[in-house]
């Protein structure tokens, strides 16, 4: 069982894009932050075409230069076109990760370009736009077929084979609309894995109530098929319409069923117990609660109440749970002030935030460091609409510089 199973999130991507959902690029950055301490391979962190990401693109690749962000490679999503390719390039030069996108089925290549396109320049397309990002520096690059799952199997092939000569390093499968289960995803991954020899990532959508089982199915597929798989996932099962697949359900699932424990080498370095720190930071952030029975990070996941249960839980915790709060991260009791409280934000002083940063453990070599960081959580907790967490005025006094850059947006 040589072949791999490694996690691409694309929160900061899919989960931003869906409709009334939107968090600050502070808030994104942190999110990377996170994904990055819990041994993600990747995170799709927005759009490089858009001139409102650059900064922070461009401000989170210096994080990573900077050793801030370690192991997750930042990923910007486009479409397959050249000249997306060069607008993202100029945008952000120093970008080295990209998923480039296509539609692939018939339906939405007729409804999307109308007779702008047919399937050979779909093809083209994607060939010189691989073509492109190569001669401008990307190391990795991903294909992505939208619409995957209502394409043919020949096409599907033909689009990932055309993408690996020119240099591509996996294909996406995206079941755009959520029509796919997981028996008959898992055979077509198979298949699939086997024509075309690429890693294959799955893009699994929610709107069946299937999408951590499509993806996990669509991985052993994969890897039966004899080749690396990618999950793609989001945290919270956010995205569009009835979201995406969920990331902690997903490496609870593989962790903890006991056929995809065997049959699913994931990732050795993904670190689990962050789940519930970075799941509880984007529920903040997102502006979103989790819902009670949420797997791993709900508040009844390791709530017990009726008397069988109890019984049996107060003699064995395993007779009632399949994993520990500690495997997920929880346990630690929260620290809520109920009596006096000294906030820093928009509009705090210098006093105030140094006796923030003081419990925080933050330390300053004199009054203008201090006041250069008060001025830049000011606008930070502006930014965020919202009072700073610790680690977001931990972030912004660490790396003050690249946390304006972050903020920064100039229409
Ligand atoms: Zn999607």
């Amino acid at each position: 069982m040589g072949e791999k199973v490694y996690i691409i999130d694309a929160t900061n991507r899919e989960g931003v894009q869906a409709s009334r959902t939107l968090i600050p690029k502070l808030a994104k950055t942190m999110l990377n932050l996170y994904l990055d301490q819990m041994g993600i391979r990747q995170s799709e962190i927005g759009f490089p075409t858009l001139r409102h990401e650059a900064n922070f693109i461009n401000a989170n690749l210096e994080l990573a230069e900077e050793g801030a962000i370690r192991r997750l490679r930042l990923a910007g999503w486009l479409r397959a076109k050249p000249e997306d390719i060069d607008l993202s390039f100029a945008n952000c030069p120093r970008m080295r990760h990209l998923n480039i996108s296509m539609p692939t089925s018939k339906n939405m290549i007729r409804t999307k370009f109308r007779s702008a396109m047919t399937w050979k320049n779909i093809i083209e397309s994607l060939v010189a736009s691989v073509a492109r990002a190569k001669a401008q520096g990307a190391l990795t690059i991903g294909i992505g077929a939208e619409d995957a799952s209502r394409t043919e199997p020949v096409r599907l092939a033909e689009f990932a084979l055309a993408g690996k000569e020119a240099g591509a390093d996996r294909f996406r499968y995206s079941d755009t609309v959520g029509l796919d289960d997981p028996l008959s995803i898992y055979q077509k991954m198979k298949d699939l894995a086997r024509e075309i020899n690429m890693p294959i990532e799955l893009h699994c959508h929610n709107d069946l109530g299937m999408a951590v089982a499509l993806s996990v199915a669509g991985a052993r597929g994969v890897i039966d098929g004899g080749v690396d798989a990618y999950i793609n996932t989001v945290i919270n099962g956010y995205g569009e319409r009835s979201g995406n697949c969920d990331l902690v359900s997903t490496l609870l699932a593989i962790s903890y069923a006991p056929a995809l424990k065997e049959s699913l080498s994931l990732d050795p370095v993904i670190d689990l117990s962050k789940a519930w720190r970075l799941a509880s930071y984007a529920s903040y952030a997102f502006n979103t609660p989790i819902p009670i029975n949420q797997p791993g990070v709900g508040a009844n996941v390791f709530a017990h109440e009726s008397g069988i249960h109890v019984d049996g839980m107060l003699k064995d915790s395993h007779s009632y749970e399949l994993y520990d709060p500690a495997d997920v991260g929880r346990g630690e009791p929260l620290r809520v002030e109920t009596g006096r409280i000294i906030t820093t934000g928009a509009y705090g002083g210098l006093k105030g935030f140094r006796h923030v940063c003081v419990k925080l453990g933050i330390q300053f070599s004199g009054d203008e460091e201090a006041r250069k960081v008060l001025n830049l959580a000011q606008y930070a907790s502006l930014h965020t609409q919202k009072p700073l967490t610790d680690d977001e005025i931990r972030f912004v006094a660490e790396y003050p510089d690249i946390a304006a850059k972050i903020m920064t947006v100039n229409p």
